[in-house]
């Protein structure tokens, strides 16, 4: 009998596998890392088809580890870090270049060549989006222009463009499917979200052909099936990743938001049916749309949050483990007014400022390896109220509480910290992994294991709620040096 439900989580740095029960219970989940290259400064890129192998793999193998058979999977549920660009010859099935990652600045010149063409208020109309090399569209321009077949291919008509969704889609599907869903659509640059068209006109500024472009369909759907485990098993559900954790979040209602905190932060808002333009240099971006209902939400994304712990990490030795960092805060003399701006890969909203980079002002004599942990932590908090204060001025309502996730949100005293630097309510889910819980649900909702999203509010649950525990007047002071810091530094990256 068919009673579990299966998802991959492709992510920036691991591809994971899970299990679900028809409770939603995880059954098992497996994880790999993969290749990161860094090629130039800036630059970031995967290989697709690692990524494909190893994601092929993690499905054989927790199928096999838990004696499950394919023919006993409901559905399959997709979601992936977005943005990622991949183009392959569809006849060998090779991409003809390496994917290049939504972190890679390298297409910052194209983007400012779109920016001197007045764009920006144009692309904004339509797609939502502010002009950053961080989207697909100028991703796509550079391997159209740099990959050696790309010109060759496109006049056979043998090449095919996908986020990572729409790749390991026509892969399971062995080049039957070359779709994608709304939601990572909606993060190309290229899609008018409220036509739920490919933009013309933006293809045409780019030059890129709609012959290689995926069809785009709702976040449930048939999205065809896979015969590589044995069984045949439908595919039924898609989303990003972040709009799959704010699925997970339970987040349907105008007004709730959630903040996931993994390598970046990504902060959604949902804000209704209505598409609608951020003032304050957020991205309005698709929520889901299951059935015939769509929802819109304003995004804020911040590219450095845990990466700044790696960093500390990996570059400054000051720790082993990232675990570590949650003691080490409490050690922290709270008398420091140490502050750090974490632009490591420069600054996303409400900044967009590629080209910065990060600062550390107001060491002592006295700063100590806690010191600079609190310091980093506390800017990834700082660096929250920025987006939270853009959301509040756009949305003209205050943001009650915020849902919170990713693997950040296990060291407490930061969420603590971002309880008192935002004075809101902090709730944590009883499970983190919200991004592969969101798809499960949508692959749930495709084969009718559930009916609606009103059967996933009633599973979503609560674990800990933190409360502000220092004084708003205390908080605004703290607030204002980082403003102050953070605007001498953009001031020096044109
Ligand atoms: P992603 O999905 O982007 O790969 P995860 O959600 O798995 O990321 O979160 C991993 C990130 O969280 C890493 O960047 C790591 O530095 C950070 N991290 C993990 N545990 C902690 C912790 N206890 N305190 C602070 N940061 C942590």
């Amino acid at each position: 009998m068919r009673k579990f439900i299966l998802t991959i989580d492709q992510g920036t740095t691991s591809s994971r596998v899970t299990v679900y029960n028809n409770r939603f219970n995880v059954v098992d989940t497996i994880k790999k890392e993969f290749t990161q290259f860094f090629p130039n400064d800036g630059w970031v890129e995967h290989n697709a088809l690692e990524i494909w192998n190893d994601v092929k793999a993690l499905i054989s193998k927790i199928l096999k580890k838990n004696k499950l058979k394919g023919s006993q999977i409901l559905s399959i549920g997709i979601t992936n870090q977005r943005e990622t660009t991949v183009l392959w010859d569809k006849i060998t099935g090779k991409p003809i270049y390496n994917a290049i990652v939504w972190q890679d600045r390298r297409t910052t010149g194209i983007c400012s060549a779109l920016k001197k063409k007045m764009l920006v208020s144009k692309i904004q109309k339509i797609t939502g989006l502010i002009i950053d090399p961080y989207f697909s569209a100028t991703k796509i321009k550079w391997i159209l222009t740099n990959a050696k077949n790309a010109k060759k291919l496109l006049k056979k008509n043998n090449l095919l463009f996908g986020t990572i969704d729409t790749w390991l889609l026509w892969n399971l599907t062995k080049g039957k499917s070359h779709l994608t869903d709304i939601t990572n659509a909606s993060r190309t640059m290229l899609f008018d979200s409220k036509k739920e068209k490919w933009s013309k006109e933006l293809l045409s500024v780019l030059k890129i052909p709609s012959k290689i472009l995926p069809k785009v369909v709702e976040n449930t759907f048939d999205f065809g099936e896979t015969n590589l485990f044995g069984e045949t098993i439908k595919i039924g559900g898609m989303a990003g990743d972040q709009q799959a954790a704010t699925i997970g979040q339970a987040c349907f209602h105008s007004g709730q938001s959630k903040s996931t905190y993994g390598t970046g932060c990504f902060l959604l808002m949902n804000i209704g049916s209505q598409f609608k333009l951020s003032k304050n240099r957020l991205l309005t971006t698709v929520a889901y749309k299951i059935g015939t209902k769509k929802m819109y939400c304003y995004e804020g994304s911040i590219f450095v949050a845990g990466s700044a712990i790696q960093w500390l990490r990996d570059k400054l030795l000051f720790f082993k483990n990232a675990k570590e960092t949650e003691k080490l805060y409490s050690k922290a003399n709270i008398n420091e007014k140490l502050i750090i701006v974490p632009a490591l890969t420069g600054l996303g909203a409400p900044h967009w400022k590629p080209n910065a980079r990060g600062i550390i002002i107001g060491i002592t004599r006295n700063t100590s390896i806690p010191d600079m942990v609190k310091a980093t932590i506390d800017s990834i908090t700082f660096q929250t109220y920025d987006l939270v204060s853009a959301m509040e001025k756009d949305s003209a309502s205050n943001i009650k509480e915020m849902r919170v996730d990713g693997g950040m949100v296990t060291n407490n005293n930061f969420i603590q910290s971002l309880s008192n630097t935002l004075q809101k309510k902090i709730i944590k889910p009883k499970n983190i992994e919200t991004t592969s819980l969101g798809v499960a649900y949508l692959a749930a909702l495709s084969c009718g294991l559930l009916k609606n999203t009103s059967a996933i509010t009633s599973l979503w649950e609560s674990s800990k709620i933190f409360k502000p525990k220092i004084k708003k007047s205390l908080m605004t002071n703290k607030i204002n040096e980082w403003q102050k810091i953070v605007s001498i530094l953009t001031k020096n990256y044109p």
